[in-house]
């Protein structure tokens, strides 16, 4: 018998928001919160399973031999702007700058008539991945300062630095592995890393991190409340022992923090600086005053704080038509995407926005990071549309791209680069127009140079296609078979895609919901040593993995279920990428109906719409029966 349709609305199921992956999520069993680990987090698990073995772009110039002298360009030096220069390069380094300097024979001369000359970008804020480096430096990003990543693979990127083999990719340091407590943001992503509970393991865990080859010690110190989530997080004690043995072996320690409370105590630790700013409020005045104080720097990487409230911080920017012919296919889909918003999540952009202006008035280094490759951000071009937050926040343009430039360079202890200055390496970037008076000029690259070899951009020139539309109606009645009005069948999925052990298998049953002939019958189990493991059934409307399909018209989705528990229905959009909109559901020996309008999962349209997973990410075995899958154009 089937009781009256029950709306997720008005049930006690609470919303289960985010979860990395389809990775991350279910570690407590019973405490939905706890549950998410995944806000505002980044794309290492699948991007470093997939994808780190990758060679980066394989061509790779000889050493920079070349002479060549820009004329006529104004130069930004980092800081100052000069009109009218000339700027020498040979062998790699910058010879002279002046004005009026006499170009000697042999160098060949790039006009810089209404064009402006600047350092290489630095991006104080990546997670390093195959290829990345070279994605970044096609749009002048030719230093990137990594916050976590594999340590082999920013081994293999220093030794290619070092034997003068990575001038087709931006260079890289990197922290390797943060240090994290046990369970607390950046153990979510699948795989294993160690983690640090006590202030007298700081030594020993700073010492391997120095024995991996970290440039840079990263620490995280976030509860996830401000993002409406909750994780362990380590202890102020462990954090300043941790700073000080970084500080102790001569390396700086800089600091992820989530909140005014975790940045004050990060702060108080003595860290070298943050590496986002908290934006669950401005920061109050004697904050500003502690931190200036201290001489800390703070990197704003605003898009990504947009992106964690629901903004695709890069809709505009992979719009833009002075970016967009230079951008794949993967980075126009990741430019668009943004993490749904949790329901306690207290992040306000405005909130970092006014609080980099105000440290910036107060003398406080500011630097501009991406985050890449989080959902609303890539590699490289996010550059472009930090510098135009930065504006937007209030910086003149001219601090904006030293925030880009000489700061990090400052920051991060790199002599070398970061001005244009004779003697420094030969990374620089010409751009049509005045980036000190429109910042988004940045956009119109002319040229990149990383070490005086000069860098072709590819094109790609993708075409976006929108997803094609597809009415809903009855998806699956199971009366004969596991498929379903979109030509797929039902298929089990399960975290064995990333290492995992759970299990699930999909049968028919013969008898289903108000008396009819067929239904979905899921068994499985999670397995409880499976981080954020799942089991389940999934169905891809697209017919395939990724492909988006635009459901809107019926945004709707309603089911019959029968079981004896919690469930989890999770949508993935293209939107979001691997972080589906999910809710949990209990179910007993009852059939019942539900009805989940997509609006109320975080606000989702149904535009695009990649896969349906119905199933278990509570660890433990479970059976759970579907029936009559629909999707309706309203809620009735
Ligand atoms: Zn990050």
């Amino acid at each position: 018998m089937i009781d009256s349709e029950t709306s997720f609305v008005s049930g006690s199921a609470e919303p289960t928001g985010i979860r990395r992956c389809h990775h991350a999520g279910a570690r407590q069993p019973g405490h939905p919160l706890q549950r998410l680990r995944a806000v505002y987090s980044h794309l290492l698990a699948i991007l470093v399973t997939a994808a780190v073995l990758t060679a980066a772009n394989g061509q790779e110039p000889s050493a920079a031999s070349e002479r060549f002298a820009i004329v006529g360009a104004r130069v930004f030096d980092g800081e100052r702007t000069l009109t009218d220069a000339t700027v020498l390069v040979s062998a790699g380094r910058i010879e002279a700058v002046g004005i009026g300097l006499a170009v000697p024979e042999r160098f060949a001369l790039v006009d810089g008539a209404g064009r402006t000359l600047l350092p290489g970008l630095i991006d104080a804020h990546v997670h390093a991945r195959a290829g990345g480096a070279a994605r970044a430096l096609a749009f002048g990003v030719t230093t990137e300062l990594d916050m976590f990543t594999d340590p082999a693979l920013a081994r293999e990127m220093r030794a290619g630095q070092a034997a003068g083999t990575a001038d087709a990719r931006a260079d890289l340091f990197s922290a390797g592995i943060l240090a994290t407590a046990p369970g607390g943001h950046g153990t979510q992503y699948g795989f294993r890393i160690p983690t640090i509970s006590t202030p007298a393991e700081a030594p020993a865990f700073v010492d391997a991190r120095l024995a991996e080859g970290s440039d840079y010690l990263k620490i995280v110190l976030d509860d996830g409340r401000a993002f409406g989530v909750a994780f362990p997080t380590l202890d102020a004690a462990t954090v300043g022992a941790l700073v000080k043995a970084a500080h102790g072996r001569g390396k700086l320690a800089v600091v992820h923090v989530g909140s005014l409370a975790g940045a004050e105590m990060a702060i108080a630790a003595g860290a070298d600086g943050l590496v986002h700013l908290f934006a669950d409020r401005p920061p109050p005045a004697d904050f500003v005053r502690r931190a200036r104080e201290a001489g800390a720097f703070v990197v704003a990487t605003l898009g990504v704080t947009g992106t964690t409230t629901g903004v695709p911080a890069g809709r505009e920017l992979a719009a833009d038509a002075r970016v967009a012919p230079y951008l794949d296919a993967a980075e126009h889909e990741l430019l668009r995407r943004a993490y749904p918003r949790q329901p306690g999540s207290r992040i306000d952009l405005t909130n970092a926005a006014t609080g980099i202006r105000a440290l910036a008035e107060a003398g406080i280094p500011i630097l501009a990071g991406s985050d890449a490759p989080n959902p609303g951000t890539a590699h490289g071009v996010t550059m472009h549309g930090e510098l135009e937050l930065l504006v937007k926040a209030g910086l003149s343009p001219t601090a904006a791209l030293t925030a880009a430039t000489a700061a990090p360079a400052d920051a991060f202890r790199l002599a070398d680069r970061g001005r244009i200055r004779p003697g420094l390496r030969a990374d620089l970037l010409l751009v049509e127009g005045d980036p000190t008076t429109d910042i988004t000029a940045t956009r119109n690259l002319v040229a990149i140079w990383k070490r005086g070899v000069r860098f072709q951009r590819p094109r790609h020139d993708v075409v976006l296609a929108e997803p094609p539309k597809r009415g809903g109606g009855r998806v699956s009645d199971f009366e004969t078979a596991l498929g379903s009005s979109f030509e797929t069948d039902w298929k089990t999925s399960t975290d064995a895609v990333i290492g995992g052990k759970s299990t699930a298998s999909l049968t028919r049953l013969a008898e289903g919901a108000d008396g009819s002939q067929g239904a979905m019958r899921i068994t499985g189990a999670v397995a409880a040593d499976s981080p954020n493991g799942w089991a389940g059934a999934v169905l891809h409307p697209g017919g395939r993995q990724g492909t988006a399909v635009d459901l809107s018209a019926t945004p709707v989705l309603a089911f019959a279920a029968r079981g004896s528990g919690t469930y989890d229905l999770s949508i993935f959009a293209r939107r979001f990428g691997l972080a589906p909109v999910s809710r949990s559901f209990t179910a007993d020996a009852e059939w019942r109906r539900y009805v989940v309008p997509f609006a109320e999962l975080s606000g989702f349209d149904g535009r695009d719409v990649t896969a349906i997973f119905i199933g278990s990410i509570t660890a433990g075995a479970f059976t759970l029966d579907i029936d009559d899958v629909e999707l309706r154009p309203s809620q009735e």
